[in-house]
């Protein structure tokens, strides 16, 4: 008989947000996989679990999965555990979880936190779509080609941020999605200085900016979809439609810029196109 491979949710800051039936698996398993076993020691002594622990981390993940299978196959139980919320998200544990599977071992989830989740939940963006993106390129010209492969995008988007780079990503966020785009910033979930700031990506980037400390800890951005492109064009043929029918060209294209924040050119075109002075 093979073991169980057991993928345990553990806290993102809090330690009391862990679940009983993770505390009871934990508790029982032979060996508990971790990312780190020192940092992991806290939450192992707050539930008093006792169970022998072995580093898993991304350096020996190769090496590390092959030893774990073995254990496996011999009957072992064993838990997977990462520093912080759900292994595998923007964590180790692929590589294991695969060769678990395709070596017939039974791999069972046991779900708790995970940033991702607890920031979507308290976002107030539209959470019926959204897609998690994880962590950005680190490299300012290869974070900006990924952003403009989002920028039209319709569900909301999750992203991770090292705090020493959240200003350059905002900044970046704002030049591809533009300065209007509504953005949440999840900030220490769960913990002391848990921050949670909603407005545009001007606003954000303002405020972020001038309070330092909106720089540190751990943090998640949670960023509204693109509007959709065919209600928006409906939506400007109308007020285009509305305001030809009182004023010349340029002024209805003027005024319709203002209020839409589309661009005067945009508009001049279409309203061209629907007086059909266009070839
Ligand atoms: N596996 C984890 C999960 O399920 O959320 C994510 C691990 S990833 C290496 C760490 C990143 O998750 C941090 O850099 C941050 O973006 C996010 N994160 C983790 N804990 C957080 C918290 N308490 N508040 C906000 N973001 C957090």
């Amino acid at each position: 008989m093979t073991g169980i491979l057991y993928i345990v949710a553990t806290p993102i800051g809090n330690l009391a947000d862990i679940t009983g039936r993770a505390v009871e698996v934990l508790g029982e398993v032979d060996l508990i996989a971790a990312e780190d076993t020192r940092h992991s020691a806290r939450l192992m002594q707050a539930h008093g679990i006792s169970t022998p622990m072995l580093a898993y981390h991304d350096f020996n993940e190769a090496r590390g999965a092959a030893g774990i299978i073995d254990r496996l196959q011999q009957g072992r139980n064993i838990a997977l555990i990462t520093d912080a919320g759900t292994p595998l998200v923007s964590d180790p544990g692929y590589r294991l979880v695969r060769m678990a599977r395709e070596s017939g071992v039974r791999v069972v989830p046991v779900p708790g936190p995970s940033a991702v989740i607890a920031a979507l939940s308290c976002a107030g963006l539209a959470s019926d779509r959204f897609t998690f993106e994880g962590f950005l390129p680190a490299k300012e010209a290869a974070r900006m080609a990924k952003l403009k492969l989002l920028e039209k995008e319709q569900r909301t988007m999750i992203f991770y941020e090292a705090p020493h780079r959240i200003l350059a990503c905002l900044g970046d966020m704002l030049a591809v999605f533009g300065e209007a785009r509504e953005v949440v910033l999840a900030r220490e979930l769960t913990k002391n200085f848990e921050t949670v700031i909603n407005g545009s990506l001007a606003r954000l980037l303002e405020v972020v900016t001038n309070d330092t400390d909106q720089q540190k800890g751990e943090m998640v951005l949670v960023v509204a979809g693109a509007e959709d492109v065919k209600e928006d064009e409906a939506q400007l043929r109308h007020i285009m439609i509305v305001l030809l029918e009182e004023l010349p060209l340029k002024q209805a294209a003027s005024l319709a810029s203002k209020i839409t924040g589309c661009k005067k050119n945009r508009l001049y075109e279409l309203g061209l196109d629907l007086s059909g002075k266009k070839d």
